[in-house]
């Protein structure tokens, strides 16, 4: 008997379609939920090269995005709630009305507009990550990526033979610190007690070999220099890197589809209205332990320290 087309997954010749800046790609003659393993490796190939790539129109299930974001390694759960592949990344509730000012998801949705990677707050920073439209503002709410391995590329010598000894701790509380929101530990994510991980400024890829910047929002406090000077070295290191050609906003389409290498891309929100319901669905992978998995110690604006290697949140098993 003949399987149904979608159980079997069908051969499909991809177009890659580059996008004017040093990294992204449109992918454009497949559909990702009839996916066989041959045009998955075609996908991979050109995901490594690009950094960034664009799917539009594939308006996908929650279960088809988990299933694309399976193909890329492990799910990193973003909460103690999380069950599947996906999770909304919106500022839009449950009973329809969007998040206010005072409230910790808005908070966290403005956090997001700093330029950042995912996850290098928690023990284990994030390998890729997805997110697919489903309802977008009028205008505005793109969401910016960056090229660091194009702004590594880009630095001289002599700071690269500098950063290459330099590393810094990352915390989430101190990156919503810096964008003018306190948060309490909450153990719900990135609010833990598991420490702030000390992470390499400079990170080689583990797939491609190529080296990166690898700092950040949720990054500071680089050990044997000055918190200031610290801060305004990595600050002015972002600046430089975050700019055109390495730059790329993705203006979001309904049932479009965008998937990024955490290892070496920046991403950011853009502001829109946030009046408008703006809601996305995200799926974050999980890093690999040789590669992305770091050492913690005390964060100061935690309130308590229990250093672990690993992710999860204590209160996913209560
Ligand atoms: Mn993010």
């Amino acid at each position: 008997m003949k399987e149904p087309l979608e159980q079997r997954g069908m051969p499909m010749t991809i177009t890659t379609t580059p996008i004017d800046a040093t990294l992204g790609a449109v992918v454009t003659d497949v559909s990702l939920k009839l996916l066989d393993d041959d045009t998955w490796q075609d996908i991979h190939k050109v995901f490594l090269e690009y950094a960034v790539l664009v799917f539009p129109a594939q308006h996908l299930t929650d279960e088809e995005q988990g299933a694309f974001a399976l193909r890329f390694g492990n799910i990193e759960k973003l909460g103690p709630r999380q069950k599947t592949g996906v999770a909304p990344i919106s500022n839009q509730k449950s009973d329809g009305s969007v998040v206010r000012p005072d409230e910790e998801g808005y908070k966290l949705l403005r956090g997001n507009e700093g330029w950042h990677t995912d996850s290098t707050y928690m023990p284990l920073a994030s390998k890729a990550a997805m997110l697919s439209a489903l309802v977008v503002p009028p205008e505005g709410g793109e969401t910016g990526f960056a090229d660091m391995r194009s702004a590594y590329d880009e630095l001289d010598d002599a700071t690269k033979e500098k950063l290459e000894t330099l590393s810094a701790y990352h915390s989430l509380y101190y990156s919503q610190e810096m964008a003018g929101f306190q948060h309490k530990t909450d153990h719900l994510y990135g609010f833990h007690d598991k420490g702030a991980p000390l992470r390499p400024v400079i990170k080689t890829h583990a797939e491609t070999g190529r080296k990166s910047l690898y700092t950040g929002r949720h990054a500071y406090g680089i050990p044997g220099m000055d918190p200031d000077e610290s801060e305004t070295l990595l600050a002015s290191l972002l600046e430089e890197a975050c700019q055109p050609p390495r730059v790329y906003l993705h203006p979001w389409n309904v049932g479009d589809l965008v998937v990024w290498d955490n290892r070496c891309v920046m991403h950011c929100a853009c502001p829109y209205d946030t009046r408008h319901p703006r809601v996305l669905r995200g799926s974050r992978i999980a890093g690999d332990s040789e590669t992305e998995l770091a050492p913690t110690f005390k964060d100061e604006r935690a309130e308590a320290f229990h250093p672990t290697s690993s992710n999860v949140s204590r209160l996913a098993h209560q």
